[in-house]
């Protein structure tokens, strides 16, 4: 279990006027709250140097969320949308919440709850058909909840009131507040899933497999709708054995109501000449995933996978899953 306690809270004034910023200030009474205009633009963060990255993932950022752009998704949902939080506490190598160095990766939390829910229930009601919304693009949500308690509120809610699906991916395994609730099979769980060696090196200050695995287990036989993602794959030296093992270890560990039922997603790692830097700069002793072998640019400082190395690569996980897992259910590969 991962427990996050702030070292300094950034707050919006307006967000104290909201039942969770009266919450929150209550629970982090003991930490320093500083005032900041804009949740989207902290000062102090733009300062820092990339060596202070993991230091400023300490922190925690309490604000209004303004935008509310649902984004069309035509992978797992419908669309994508922006929730209670955005950043995540944790420093996986490759996240790709990474995005202008080290300035908005941070766990930020949006009081305005009860205006985002009602927002997604409203569009849930007038749709024509029945749509599933991905609520967990832009943070962990199951690691949110261990700070606000807003994804059982969510779950509770939608089912009483919603119409289709949300859905979000974890890397966490803090699942025990998730199980009782009266949830309907409204809310699928999608747990990112690699291989414990990647997990320790590279996915720092998130669950072990053990956990995950556990964790997806139970909220199966706790009736939630699942899915696994095998994400992202990293294509390190021998990673077919590693994969294969992994991958077999899957089988031997997931309970027969996962196999049957769950879906999964392949996601290859993708990276950047900003992850490089700040991944250099902040830690000690982790592995460059940048290989320019078997990596090409993507333009704007940006690597995936070179296509004959990653064709092989899909072939070969590809392969090792329907061995592993005849009726498996691969969504997409991307
Ligand atoms: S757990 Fe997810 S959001 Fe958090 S650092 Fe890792 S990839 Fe990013």
């Amino acid at each position: 279990m991962i427990k996050f306690s702030p070292k300094e809270i950034f707050y919006e004034d307006a967000s104290l006027s909201y039942p969770l910023g009266k919450f929150l200030q209550n629970k982090y009474n003991n930490v320093p709250w500083t005032k900041i205009d804009n949740h989207n633009n902290i000062p102090f963060f733009r300062e820092k140097s990339n060596s202070e990255f993991p230091k400023m993932k300490q922190n925690l950022i309490v604000g209004v969320r303004k935008t509310h752009k649902y984004m069309p998704n035509n992978k797992i949902s419908d669309y994508l949308v922006p929730y209670t939080s955005s950043g995540c506490t944790a420093s996986c190598l490759y996240c790709y919440l990474v995005c202008n160095y080290n300035k908005c990766s941070y766990l930020r939390l949006f009081v305005n709850r009860e205006d985002m829910l009602d927002r997604l229930i409203k569009t849930s009601q007038k749709s024509t058909k029945e749509l599933i919304f991905e609520i967990g693009s832009n943070s962990d949500l199951i690691l949110e909840n261990t700070i606000t308690k807003n994804l059982e509120w969510t779950i509770e809610n939608f089912a009483k009131y919603g119409r289709g699906q949300l859905t979000l991916p974890t890397k966490f395994d803090m699942v025990d507040p998730l199980i009782n609730l009266n949830h309907k099979g409204k809310t699928i769980i999608r747990m990112s899933l690699n291989p414990e060696e990647i997990i320790k090196k590279v996915e720092l200050g998130t669950s072990s497999l053990y956990k995950r695995i556990e964790a997806i287990n139970k909220l199966s036989d706790a009736d939630y709708p699942i899915g696994i993602l095998l994400a992202p794959i990293i294509l390190v030296d021998n990673f077919e054995s590693i994969y294969s093992e992994f991958i077999t270890k899957l089988k031997n560990s997931l309970s027969k109501k996962v196999i049957d039922t769950m879906s999964i997603e392949i996601i290859f790692m993708t990276y950047s000449y900003i992850h490089r830097k700040i991944n250099e700069e902040a830690f000690k002793n982790v592995p460059d995933l940048y290989n320019k072998n078997i990596m090409t640019s993507r333009g704007l400082g940006k690597y995936r996978y070179k296509s004959d190395i990653r064709n092989y690569a899909t072939k070969f996980i590809k392969e090792e899953i329907l061995k592993n897992f005849k009726n498996a259910n691969i969504i997409y590969i991307s």
